[in-house]
């Protein structure tokens, strides 16, 4: 990333919020369920799967955590209705984690069992390493009380992941591989791009060792590239696996993957707190947040007329 790159990046929460939401429309589903649910659709039509997050990620009242858990509620009756092919994604601190760690547990045996009931299946994301010893220690104990339907992510940036893909094999867990969005220190990640690239290939491994159905997530075309040979190696089908990308990125490589029979799935947040996650996508692509910084300047220079 250049300087002028890295500087535009960190005054991105300056940046004024209907600029952000010009350039992160494409990440996003739409502030509204039925924007969801249109846009599954359409990606359903095109061969793809979707899953959907509910976006709550500035939560501090329980009552915000209920109305989280309310949503995916909302959400299943959705799918169900429309025959859509998506589960869904939640992130554990807008489920409460950090209120506390009883309500959170709450909120997700909720979602996860509305999701049994129409036979569906959620996805736990993974935040920041402060979250990560309580997000596991959660999906153990809900797969211990035998709630099957039910995955994990692990990130490829910390360096603990090879240890709880060991102690998370004996559940042989559905796993979602990404980098990991959270910049984290030295001391517990891996901080270079091929660090993080060669621990993405030996969690691969381990997982594929420990016979784990995983959803390989990452736009980086060079581990894809890795990946697929992998899964060929080893003889994985169609169904035994899948790929991820996130909405709005590499739309034209998508399509060619699934032309290639592989399945892939979209991740599809919606919802009114949409703007911590725009800033976070635009922080990840500074080519982005360059046109934000030039489309900022101009909006200013045009108020200063
Ligand atoms: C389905 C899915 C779910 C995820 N869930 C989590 C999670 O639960 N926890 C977590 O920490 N992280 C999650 N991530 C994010 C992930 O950890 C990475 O931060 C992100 O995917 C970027 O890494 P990359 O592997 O795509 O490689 P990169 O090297 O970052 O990207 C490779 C290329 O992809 C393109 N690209 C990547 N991001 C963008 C973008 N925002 N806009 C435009 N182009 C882009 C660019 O061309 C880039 O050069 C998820 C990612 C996906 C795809």
């Amino acid at each position: 990333m250049s300087l002028l790159d890295s500087a535009i990046v960190r005054l991105l929460p300056a940046v004024p919020k209907p600029v952000v939401q010009l350039f992160s429309a494409r990440y996003i589903a739409g502030e509204t369920l039925a924007d969801a649910v249109a846009v599954v659709r359409d990606l359903n039509t095109g061969g793809k799967m979707a899953t959907v997050d509910v976006l709550g990620e500035e939560i501090t009242r329980e009552e915000e955590t209920r109305a989280i858990a309310q949503a995916y509620r909302d959400v299943f009756a959705a799918i169900d209705e429309a025959a859509l092919d998506s589960n869904v994604s939640v992130k554990l601190t807008a489920l409460g984690l950090g209120l506390s760690y009883e309500l959170c547990r709450e909120n997700l045996l909720d979602v996860v069992r509305t999701a049994a009931g129409y036979g569906n299946s959620v996805r736990i994301d993974m935040e920041d390493s402060s979250t990560t010893d309580d997000t596991l220690r959660l999906y153990r104990e809900l797969r211990e009380e035998g709630h099957d339907n039910i995955g994990v992510v692990l990130q490829a940036r910390l360096r603990r992941t090879l240890d709880d893909i060991a102690a998370l094999a004996e559940l042989r867990p559905s796993v979602r591989l990404c980098k990991g969005i959270y910049l984290e220190r030295g001391a517990i990640a891996f901080t270079e791009f091929e660090a993080v690239r060669a621990s993405y290939l030996r969690c691969l491994d381990a997982l594929f060792d420990a016979s784990c159905y995983v959803g390989v997530a990452t736009h980086d075309e060079w581990l894809i590239g890795e990946s697929l040979g992998r899964i060929s190696q080893r003889g994985l089908g169609p169904l035994e696996y899948e790929l991820q990308m996130l909405l709005g990125v590499r739309e034209e490589r998508r399509d060619e993957l699934v032309a290639a029979g592989h399945r892939l799935r979209v991740y599809v947040p919606y919802g009114e707190q949409w703007y911590a996650y725009s800033v976070r996508r635009l922080q990840e692509n500074p080519a982005m947040a360059g046109m934000i910084a030039r489309a900022t300047v101009g909006r200013i220079l045009r108020l200063g007329r």
